[in-house]
């Protein structure tokens, strides 16, 4: 399709005109055509300058000064918490509760730094356990000093399901990536919560989690909510958005840097891809597309590039009014090359072959085959001993 593009421009043809036949064609599962130049791009996010640090999208819920500890955080009931604003850090408080945020997420990115006490007391869940919550606490990917907990000697031998890096009593991270307890360690975890059509749940939710950039949660699809000693199963929640929580569990554990982007469910797109299609938002996304492309076409010629142009709208949708724009256009240009003689037919030769390379993308993924146009270009191509 390169070369097509490349001969197009070299007959003066807008490459952009081309934008749709670029690559196989949209079909009942793909809204869009491979490599298809007319699907939207993503916005511009402008990365932080070091890791761990927002980019431009991010929402900071606490970036280390007293005010985003304020205007940000509350206790569980919605009033001023008691955990303390301690060195540009977030510091639990025994029986202060979890600390929540005031804004309300679905689907996030989360980054959260948290830092065990560098005084080691306890074992198991009482060495330096808390945990970040999302979903207004429904889900909690646990915090705890793990650093010795190793099956190599087990000083400090815990459930697995329960260490650091665990969603909580369900599934174990998959390694154990934890520093020393007074290091900063951070999480990159991303939620998406679970799916429900009525009461019925159709996507059970996931976690997907990096500590300390190792990945230890590979896309666990929750059970339920995380509990202590039980298992749940997924019932509809309360609300689809909640707010992020740090646990408050009896010891002294720090956080900094927070902040959240807030994503699309993965269940989303509807228009493009075999697993998530839905045929019937992949038809009206189609045919969106070929209503804004056959705007574009000055229908009162007929010319190389109007045939490119339609023939593109035809890729995305070949029902009226569509079906009867392209007899037209391909109609008249089949006229003109009939006409065509000598040395003004040769004279045309890139352009006559752009157009049945842009006819070879369409058959190739049955579209337009029987088109009189198709089978003259061919024909003249074939007689000239056009490549
Ligand atoms: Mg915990």
């Amino acid at each position: 399709m390169k070369k097509l593009m490349i001969s197009a421009a070299m007959a003066g043809i807008s490459a952009v005109a081309l934008a749709g036949l670029y690559g196989d064609t949209p079909n009942a599962l793909h809204a869009w055509a491979v490599h298809d130049q007319n699907r939207p791009n993503p916005v511009k996010v402008t990365p932080a300058d070091k890791p761990g640090q927002p980019p431009s999208d991010a929402i900071v819920l606490f970036d280390g000064t007293q005010k985003s500890f304020e205007e940000n955080w509350v206790d569980g009931k919605g009033n001023k918490t008691k955990w303390k604003f301690v060195d540009g850090t977030m510091e639990s408080v025994r029986s202060a509760g979890n600390i929540c945020s005031k804004r309300e997420f679905g689907d996030v990115q989360l980054h959260v730094e948290w830092q065990a006490p560098v005084k080691v007391q306890g074992f198991g869940q009482g060495r330096g356990n808390s945990g970040v919550f999302v979903l207004g606490g429904m889900y909690e990917v646990q915090v705890l000093d793990s650093y010795e907990t190793n099956p190599a000697d087990m000083k400090n031998p815990n459930y697995a399901d329960g260490q650091a890096g665990a969603v909580y009593g369900q599934n174990p991270p998959l390694v154990n990536p934890t520093r020393k307890p007074g290091e900063w360690q951070a999480y990159d975890i991303v939620f998406h919560q679970p799916v429900f059509e009525g009461n019925k749940c159709v996507h059970p939710g996931s976690l997907t989690v990096f500590l300390n950039g190792v990945l230890v949660q590979d896309h666990w699809e929750v059970e339920g909510p995380t509990w202590h000693m039980r298992r749940t199963r997924q019932e509809k929640p309360r609300s689809t958005k909640g707010s992020i929580q740090f646990q408050d569990h009896g010891n002294p554990v720090h956080f900094r840097n927070v902040w959240v982007r807030e994503i699309p469910s993965r269940y989303s797109n509807t228009t493009h891809g075999t697993y998530l299609a839905n045929e019937k938002d992949v038809s009206a996304q189609r045919r969106a597309t070929a209503e804004k492309l056959l705007a574009k076409i000055d229908k009162s010629k007929c010319s190389a590039e109007q045939v490119h142009q339609i023939l593109e709208v035809m890729s995305y949708c070949g029902d009226e009014p569509f079906l009867g724009v392209a007899k037209k256009i391909c109609g008249g240009y089949l006229r003109k090359l009939e006409s065509w003689k000598g040395s003004e037919l040769d004279g045309r030769k890139n352009e006559i072959r752009s157009i049945r390379g842009a006819y070879d993308t369409l058959n190739r993924n049955g579209i337009a085959k029987d088109c009189p146009l198709n089978a003259k270009v061919r024909e003249t191509c074939k007689a000239k001993g056009w490549r």
